[in-house]
């Protein structure tokens, strides 16, 4: 509140106020996005260093209906603060199994893990009902985690992801190297895929550095016998830098954007066998 010259009292929001204020308003409406139909699910490929498409990563799109398309990055935190999170999780878990289940080819698909969703216990038991539900076998479902998951209480994350891989669901382990202590990980669970952070393969061909951890990922991931997939590959360059070094799989703008599923249909409904 701004007191003026004549007496005038002229009422103000700030910037920040404004964006408080912008926050609280899309919080509230993610509260009636999911039951409004606003929430939907686009598919991005996954391929073997030769092109090869083997599965789908399933991403969260959210079409707001003044705003229109809202990124993940702005509302995921949003959904975590108020554990709409919950029900938003669920029903992406659903739809991608439900999806993939109804493909020709058994390709795989991968889905996002939120940390808010390893502080409910029900999680493995959420994972179980969906695959039963949908029909869809767990060796197809891949579940990414980033590091944050595995800062709450280890033990117990430890244990509910040992369930998880227990149904024959794989885990793997998103934005590799971005945190602080990913390599004490690798020892603490044995994960099924280890995905490259895109910042890493997004500095090939402009830092020494980054290339050289690349390279160090690549052949560690390989010492330990587990599979490596460089996420964010968008370029020629980029890609035949981690064909040259034996990168074993690529997902990114070069093989496929996130899209609607029908888009990628002749590839998950082709009618030979892959
Ligand atoms: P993420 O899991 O690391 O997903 C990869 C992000 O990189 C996606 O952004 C994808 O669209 C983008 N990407 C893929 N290929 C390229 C490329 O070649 N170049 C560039 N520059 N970017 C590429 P998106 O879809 O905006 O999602 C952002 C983040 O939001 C995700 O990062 C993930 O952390 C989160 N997210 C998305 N969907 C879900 C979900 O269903 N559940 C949860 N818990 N988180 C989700
Ligand atoms: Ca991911
Ligand atoms: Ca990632
Ligand atoms: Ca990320």
């Amino acid at each position: 509140v701004k007191s003026e010259a004549r007496g005038h009292v002229r009422v103000y929001e700030s910037k920040t106020d404004q964006l408080i204020h912008d926050r609280w308003a899309l919080q509230a409406d993610l509260g009636h996005a999911l039951r409004n139909g606003e929430l939907s699910l686009h598919f991005q490929p996954q391929a073997e260093i030769n092109g090869r498409i083997f599965g789908f990563e399933a991403l969260m799109r959210w079409t707001h209906p003044t705003r229109g398309p809202i990124s993940p990055d702005d509302f995921i935190p949003l959904a975590e603060e108020s554990n709409l999170i919950l029900d938003m999780s669920a029903w992406i878990l659903t739809e991608a199994c439900r999806t993939a289940a109804s493909w020709t080819q058994p390709l795989t698909v991968a889905v996002n893990l939120s940390p808010i969703q390893f502080q409910h216990s029900e999680l493995p038991r959420l994972i179980r009902q969906t695959l039963v539900d949908t029909g869809l076998r767990p060796s197809r479902l891949e579940l990414e985690i980033t590091e944050s998951v595995l800062l709450g209480d280890f033990a117990h994350i430890v244990s509910m992801l040992r369930r998880i891989k227990a149904m024959g669901v794989r885990i793997a382990m998103d934005d590799f190297g971005t945190g602080y202590s990913s390599l004490s990980y690798l020892q603490a669970f044995p994960f099924d895929k280890i995905k490259i952070d895109k910042s890493f393969i997004q500095s090939i061909g402009r830092t020494e550095q980054a290339m050289t951890i690349i390279r160090a990922v690549i052949g560690l991931c390989r010492g330990l016998g587990i599979p490596v997939i460089a996420e964010g590959v968008e370029t020629e360059e980029q890609r035949s830098f981690l064909a040259q070094e034996h990168c074993p799989e690529i997902q990114g703008y070069i093989v496929g954007r996130p899209a609607p599923i029908r888009v990628y249909g002749q590839i998950v409904d082709r009618l030979d066998p892959a």
